[in-house]
């Protein structure tokens, strides 16, 4: 995959494969799958935990509470959604907003692991528990391991792993919000420094313009994320 509308274009197909998917039982309760949104071509991937609510509603990951917080930290930093692709580890909603179970993740970690392979980013920034242990391999929790980066492989690639807080928490913690502006900051560098070295498939730089999302019956600050 080394051209941007390749990578686009796998990108929708994948997400188009996987709207029906039924690996797991929350297919059953799911109004839809929430595969991710933002440009296919980001350097910075970020990993959050489920939908919730809201992004069940709207097919788009991020668009309630935490979602609005992420959009202030990322303006923080001077990026916005369509610099960036964002995911989850679930793709579906669990009852209640609950934790993801183990089968979930096994089940639907092929459909993370797939999108890394075809974004191809070069940071990786886990938002919680769930994703960091995931995305590590490690069993170490977000206290220990945030904003301390990691040098792993994931889709086929070396990655730098940068754990973060999840914003659902920090928002009603003002010293966790504290913690997670300050772990932001060091984001812009990290691109930086990730970006600079080997190209993922050599010739594959320069990244290309975000591409443009299908008008739906989402709302329109959601449109402009890029949907796929
Ligand atoms: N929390 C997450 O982890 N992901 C979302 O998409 C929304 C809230």
């Amino acid at each position: 995959m080394s051209d941007a509308p390749d990578r686009a274009a796998a990108l929708r197909a994948y997400a188009d494969e996987t709207a029906g998917c039924t690996r797991c039982p929350l297919a059953a309760t799911r109004t839809q799958v929430v595969f991710g949104a933002g440009n296919p071509d980001a350097d910075l991937l970020f990993v959050g935990e489920a939908p919730g609510f809201h992004e069940d509603q709207n097919g788009i990951p991020f668009v309630g509470q935490a979602g609005k917080l992420l959009d202030r930290l990322l303006a923080g930093i001077g990026l916005e959604r369509s610099d960036i692709f964002v995911a989850n580890v679930l793709k579906c909603r669990p009852p209640q907003n609950r934790d993801p179970q183990q089968d979930e993740i096994a089940s639907c970690e092929p459909h993370l692991f797939r999108q890394i392979e075809l974004i191809q980013p070069r940071l990786v920034a886990t938002l919680g528990n769930f994703a960091t242990k995931l995305l590590s391999g490690k069993p170490v929790g977000i206290t220990r391991v945030h904003g301390q980066e990691q040098h792993v492989t994931l889709g086929g690639n070396p990655v730098v792993l940068y754990p973060l807080y999840h914003p659902a928490a920090a928002l009603y913690t003002p010293s966790m919000l504290k913690v997670l502006e300050q772990d932001f900051a060091r984001i812009p560098a990290l691109i930086e420094r990730s970006a600079a070295a080997t190209p993922a498939v050599p010739g594959d730089e320069p990244r290309g313009e975000p591409v443009q999302a299908a008008a739906s019956a989402v709302e329109q600050d959601t449109v402009q994320l890029g949907l796929f």
